[in-house]
């Protein structure tokens, strides 16, 4: 496998003064002295670091030693008791990345490349076979990728009648019973979210994968009291790309819009709850540091809810500090990941709320 780091074509990127101004002037109220230093990463692209996700159902042992003598370790697994051993995930401590690997028609993409912090909501679902999940906001399919690598999915109605001596789909991959919905609203990300399945997935899994184009506000209603486990990954601000906005007047224009988001992200929660049955367990993450976006709404959703209560995770987050910075927290339930040197996953919230019974 070849290993040469990709050209960073993120350097020719420009920062976009219009948003720089706009978080600053936001964060350094909200993060306080953490800003400065979180701002020189986000502002500086080639310090961004990415994690290499190996794909179970087309595993690369060559690539496994190859990134272990490039000085690449295997983040998770060890440290936190939820991490199954199914999903591997390398972590290099130096900027830049691996290429990417091209999507063919027929061959499964050994690896993907991400944000270590999106692990974090994927992890804290503590996914366990025979669970029904649902990816409410799913485009591009990283997270669902990564759900995939930690439980065991077998998909009701797949397996045709066959001879005793053929293994099922379910056995020949190992797995037991569990069931994904990918959700997304948007048509074009919605093929890009199945391509991305059917890049990492084996073809008799992906059939099995249940993927549907509806307002996730409206989920909820239509499969209540469903699902074991809910993950909401919101339309958020996303704070790296916007920070490097090709045009400036759009991206002020999305400083209004920015305003309408937490509403959008309450409906999404309020309906990923009515999805999800009593005792089971729901995660909200974004990949914005703000607060609005995040704390807030977390907040009202458990203000105007006497069916959820939150998940404390401060666990997960100590059991994690050697590889990631987290914004210290006063009273609230969720962590933030903030971008830091050396360790610049982030930024991501993740906030973990549980159905009563
Ligand atoms: N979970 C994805 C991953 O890990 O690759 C990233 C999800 S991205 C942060 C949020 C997604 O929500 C976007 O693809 C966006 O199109 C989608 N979205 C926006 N509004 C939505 C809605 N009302 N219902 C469902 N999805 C929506």
């Amino acid at each position: 496998t070849r290993l040469t780091a990709a050209p960073e074509r993120r350097l020719a990127r420009r920062v976009c003064g219009v948003v720089l101004d706009h978080f600053d002037a936001q964060y350094s109220s909200e993060l306080g002295d953490a800003w400065a230093a979180v701002r020189d990463i986000l502002t500086s692209p080639c310090c961004w670091q990415y994690a290499v996700l190996l794909n179970r159902f087309n595993y690369p042992f060559n690539l496994e030693e190859a990134l272990r003598l490039r000085g690449y370790r295997t983040v998770f697994q060890g440290s936190l008791p939820h991490c199954p051993k199914s999903m591997k995930c390398y972590l290099s401590t130096t900027a830049g990345r691996m290429p990417s690997e091209r999507h063919q028609v027929g061959n499964l993409k050994k690896y993907y490349l991400l944000n270590a912090a999106s692990l974090l909501p994927v992890l804290a679902l503590e996914l366990r076979d025979g669970e029904k999940v649902l990816d409410l906001c799913a485009a591009p399919g990283g997270k669902s990728i990564a759900l995939l690598q930690c439980a065991d999915p077998a998909h009701f109605g797949l397996d045709q009648p066959r001879s005793s001596s053929q293994p099922s789909v379910a056995n020949r991959y190992g797995i037991g019973q569990c069931y994904l919905h990918c959700n997304e609203y948007d048509h074009l990300r919605l093929k890009w979210l199945m391509q991305t399945l059917e890049s990492f997935i084996p073809q008799p899994l992906v059939n099995g994968i249940k993927v549907s184009q509806s307002d996730g506000r409206d989920v909820g209603d239509a499969q209540p009291e469903t699902f074991d486990k809910v993950l909401v990954d919101a339309p958020c601000s996303n704070d790296r790309s916007w920070l490097f906005s090709p045009d400036a007047q759009k991206a002020a224009c999305r400083i209004s819009q920015r305003r309408s988001l937490p509403l959008l992200q309450r409906g999404l929660l309020r309906s990923a709850i009515k999805a999800l049955r009593p005792g089971g367990l729901l995660v909200y993450s974004t990949c914005t540091l703000s607060r609005a976006e995040n704390q807030d709404v977390i907040n009202d959703v458990l203000n105007t809810h006497s069916n959820v209560i939150p998940v404390d995770i401060t666990e997960m987050a100590r059991t994690c500090s050697q590889d990631f910075s987290f914004a210290p927290t006063g009273q609230e339930c969720g962590l933030l990941v903030i971008p830091d040197k050396g360790r610049a996953w982030g930024p991501m919230y993740v906030a973990k709320l549980k159905k009563s019974w």
